[in-house]
């Protein structure tokens, strides 16, 4: 079976180094880019997906590239901690959850990719435009007029697909809905217990704020800060382009007074080097992702808010769901409709929960019942409340730690073939 796959980011590397896993050698990755470049700020990879890649064997690759993520705490705009939780090994999981620079993640996806399926197998400079397809094969037509023919096509071409666009016509451009997200990576102390994520603020005033790598001997780190802020009202949606950089002085002007004794946001906003913007998008689930020998992965399936470090990860997932399917199904069509019902609803789940601020609800329940904070975080939330939101979420996005310690292996040699 010959497998091509449209983008060669992290579900696309993902894919192609599972399907190497599962016995299918033949896989050809079409990227846009001229090359593959490790772009991006950090991102934290949950339990779930570091299960997915310990599996492929790129632990120790993962362990070194980023910061075991030690806990989850959330702030009110006042800097009054509303709820904090451990997270990876500490929080019970057989797996750690990571906080790592994005370009460092698909290093180490690309050098995996090179090393097991060789470099001939990923073809940078190759845009897909489109692809047809009859009873028995897929080809795929590219910016070049170069044509490559295979058995299954999965589009991983990100937020802005064109495989998504020809399985949806008419669908159009992401949705927006007001709010911007301005991302870097600055040299500083981390702040709390040194592995801590934290969120501060609320849903149009938001700052999320984590090192992605432990402390130099000066003690400094590299800190990821992602600021968010609704600026919609009658201003066009920002640039779409995850390179696009700005200056800071709006940004100074948004969230100067984010300055309290265990973090100044206002400091890291002056210390970061560059500050790249980004719109937060995403797009309405989709009814379906097959059409015949193709299907959609990752952000080209269902891009979804940044909200709960969902993205990568759900990417990952899908990879290794996909790859069993292809190896165990007895048709592409077959394997395609039950990686479908697998990853679909779930995923869209996971959508919809992030439009609704998914992990950080208690954040949005804080700012509504107590606006001017409060004296005891129990006066604002009834007993088990905060609990009960964590573990809501958890369940919805596939990482509770029960379900996930216990479920079966998706590698190939540890699961049976299902009968048909
Ligand atoms: C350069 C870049 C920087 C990013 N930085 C961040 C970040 O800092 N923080 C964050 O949360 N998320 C970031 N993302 C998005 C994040 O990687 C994804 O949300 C997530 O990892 C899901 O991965 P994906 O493989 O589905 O999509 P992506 O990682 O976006 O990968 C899609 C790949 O498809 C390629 N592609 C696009 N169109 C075509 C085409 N027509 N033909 C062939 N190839 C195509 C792209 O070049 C890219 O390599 C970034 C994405 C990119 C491309």
């Amino acid at each position: 079976m010959k497998v091509l796959i449209a983008g060669g980011g992290i579900g696309g590397l993902s894919l192609g180094l599972s399907l190497h896993a599962a016995g299918i050698v033949d896989v050809e990755v079409l990227e846009a880019a001229l090359s593959i470049e490790e772009l991006g700020v950090g991102i934290n990879v949950l339990p779930h997906a570091v299960r997915e890649l310990t599996e492929l064997g790129l632990g120790e690759e993962l362990s070194s590239a980023g910061l075991a993520t030690g806990e989850f705490v959330m702030f009110n705009k006042h800097g009054q901690r509303i709820w904090g939780e451990p997270r990876g090994l500490a929080a019970g999981y057989r797996w750690p959850q990571y906080s790592i620079h994005r370009g460092r993640l698909l290093g180490v996806l690309h050098r995996a990719f090179v090393d097991r399926l060789g470099e001939r197998r990923l073809h940078t400079d190759h845009r897909v435009v489109h692809a047809t397809q009859d009873d028995s094969s897929v080809s795929v037509h590219l910016a070049s007029g170069a044509q490559v023919v295979g058995d299954v096509l999965v589009g991983a071409d990100g937020i802005h697909s064109a495989i998504r666009a020809q399985l949806c016509p008419g669908e159009g451009a992401p949705l927006w809905h007001g709010i911007t997200m301005w991302r870097a990576l600055a040299e500083a102390a981390p702040c709390l217990t040194g592995s801590s994520m934290v969120i501060i603020g609320h849903f149009g005033k938001r700052a999320v704020v984590y090192p992605i790598t432990a402390p130099a001997h000066d003690g400094r780190a590299l800190i990821n800060v992602v600021l968010e802020a609704k600026t919609g009202d009658g201003r066009p949606i920002p640039r779409q382009d995850w390179t696009y950089t700005v200056d800071r002085d709006e940004i100074r002007a948004l969230f100067a007074t984010m300055r309290f004794d265990w973090l100044d946001v206002a400091e890291l906003i002056e210390t970061a080097p560059q500050w790249w913007q980004y719109p937060m998008v995403d797009r309405d689930p989709l009814p379906a992702w097959r059409s015949g020998r193709i299907t959609l992965l990752g952000d080209a399936a269902h891009p979804m808010y940044p909200v709960g470090a969902n993205g990568a990860s759900q990417a990952i997932l899908d990879a290794r769901t996909l790859a069993r399917t292809l190896a165990v199904w007895p048709t592409v069509e077959a394997a395609l409709e039950e990686y479908e019902s697998t990853r679909r609803r779930a995923t869209a789940a996971i959508v919809v929960a992030n439009r609704d601020v998914g992990a950080e609800k208690c954040k949005e329940l804080a700012e509504q019942r107590a606006p001017n904070g409060f004296d005891r975080v129990e006066d604002v939330f009834a007993p088990g409340e905060l609990e009960e939101l964590s573990t809501r979420y958890k369940r919805t996005a596939g990482f509770a730690p029960d379900i996930l310690n216990e479920r079966p292996s998706l590698s190939i040699h540890q699961q049976p073939r299902p009968s048909t």
